[in-house]
């Protein structure tokens, strides 16, 4: 979510939510086999989407797959394939929430400079720390 720089969400965040839901599993012809195209703040958010929609696929016979996911200007972007009205409309509710939700660390957030963070983070970032923050916890995330 850096300018210039892809952001991808940590492996363990991204295996918890393949593992957990088959619908986020990457088709091998898919281009987001790399990964979730956002930061970790935006977990646990996705998350519960998911297990929203894994619900409502009980209930029906609906073909769904997520294509991809992104960060795009500080906007969270789903693609996805097939789904019912009900899965549109958590899908929604999902892009207003990251609207205000810190994309770094989940706290409430706001969009300023095309980034949605909390106020510690946009602070970071006004200080040209964000960069190093990141990429550390990135770092520090993937190393275990
Ligand atoms: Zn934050």
């Amino acid at each position: 979510m850096v300018d210039g720089v892809t952001i991808y969400m940590n492996t363990k965040h991204t295996k918890a939510l393949i593992d957990k839901y088959a619908f986020m599993r990457p088709d091998p012809a898919d281009r987001w086999v790399f990964g979730f195209m956002c930061g970790d703040g935006w977990f646990g958010i996705i998350d519960k989407a998911c297990a929203e929609i894994a619900r409502e696929l009980e209930h029906t016979f609906a073909y769904f797959h997520v294509d991809q996911i992104k960060e795009k200007f500080g906007s969270l972007r789903v693609y996805y394939s097939g789904g019912t009205e009900k899965i549109a409309a958590i899908v929604d509710d999902l892009e207003s929430t990251a609207n205000r939700t810190c994309e770094i660390c989940g706290r409430p957030g706001y969009n300023k400079d095309m980034f949605v963070l909390c106020d510690g983070h946009h602070q970071q970032l006004a200080a040209g720390k964000m960069f190093e923050n990141v990429l550390e916890e990135l770092w520090s995330n993937d190393a275990i």
